[in-house]
């Protein structure tokens, strides 16, 4: 895999529900054709020519470095860690990236920083060894569809999902936190599905964001408008409260957007210090 040398690594992420966040590979194979957001940013600015450049990933080779002098500047404002918004921290079939993602996850864990983790990837097992990596992260996978023929057109070279749900199932099963980004969420034009079936494949998880699809003009010529993902928002809704799953609707999504699940992934104080409350009330570290 080619390496590439960054002057920085963290840094404030603007989307709504994040933090802090860190990109440690340039580039994604899984060379999602929704577009990606982030391939259409790095074209815009000459960071890469074209699709065929974005899907050759080219890995951080400092990122560990840079980690040990930016985590003593950034440590006191650091609520949680987000990997990654420009790339895939599990990408499929790049063991090179997964090992750096876990190396990175447990220098920052080893500092009390917490890790929310996206991926369309697989998760390894050895996430479980929480004295290695913590168990204050929480682990998401995307999921917008179950219909591999979908993935086939708009996530080409993403782990199938049955994979990504079984080993996001499994992490849950040990003890771990887990989510999902149901984002983007397709029109009936480009895929017919059931919603309700989806969710319920996934209604062992703790946390659910929704979002619309953007950017994809099949998609907004085809008169979907806000009342299909309205409809849809409520269907999430009724099914996280149901299965008492916490949810956050992405803004622009719903007809009124709600401000108060954004924080969906800030802790109280206790929890953000890495302490736990006892039954009696006391605390431990
Ligand atoms: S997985 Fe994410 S970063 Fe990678 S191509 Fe797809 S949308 Fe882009």
């Amino acid at each position: 895999m080619k390496t590439i040398l960054r002057k920085t690594l963290l840094y404030k992420s603007g989307v709504e529900y994040a933090d802090f966040c860190i990109n440690h590979v340039e580039g994604c194979a899984h060379g999602c054709t929704f577009p990606c957001y982030a391939m259409m940013m790095k074209i815009r600015c000459g960071v890469i020519k074209n699709y065929k450049e974005w899907l050759r990933p080219k890995i951080v080779a400092n990122a560990l470095e840079l980690l040990d002098k930016e985590i003593p500047r950034y440590k006191h404002k650091i609520k949680f860690v987000h990997l990654c918004f420009s790339t895939d921290p599990f990408m499929y079939k790049y063991p090179e990236v997964a090992d750096l993602t876990l190396k990175i996850i447990e220098r920052l864990n080893r500092d009390n920083i917490r890790c929310v983790v996206l991926t369309k990837g697989i998760y390894p097992k050895v996430l479980v060894n929480t004295k290695k990596y913590g168990e204050n992260n929480e682990y998401g996978i995307t999921i917008v569809s179950l219909d591999e023929r979908f993935k086939k057109r708009f996530e080409p070279y993403s782990a199938p999902y049955k994979d990504r749900i079984k080993l996001l199932k499994y992490l849950h099963e040990k003890g771990l936190k887990t989510w999902i980004s149901m984002e983007p969420y397709p029109t009936p034009n480009l895929v017919k599905q059931d919603l309700r079936k989806i969710l319920k494949e996934v209604s062992f998880v703790d946390k659910i964001i929704f979002g619309k699809l953007n950017y994809n003009v099949e998609s907004t010529q085809s008169g979907y408008t806000g009342e299909f993902y309205q409809g849809c928002v409520n269907i999430v809704i009724e099914s996280c409260r149901k299965n008492d799953i916490e949810y956050h609707i992405k803004y622009g999504t719903q007809k009124k957007d709600n401000r108060k699940t954004e924080k969906i992934f800030v802790k109280n104080i206790f929890e953000n210090l890495n302490l736990k409350y006892t039954k009696q009330s006391t605390l431990s570290l």
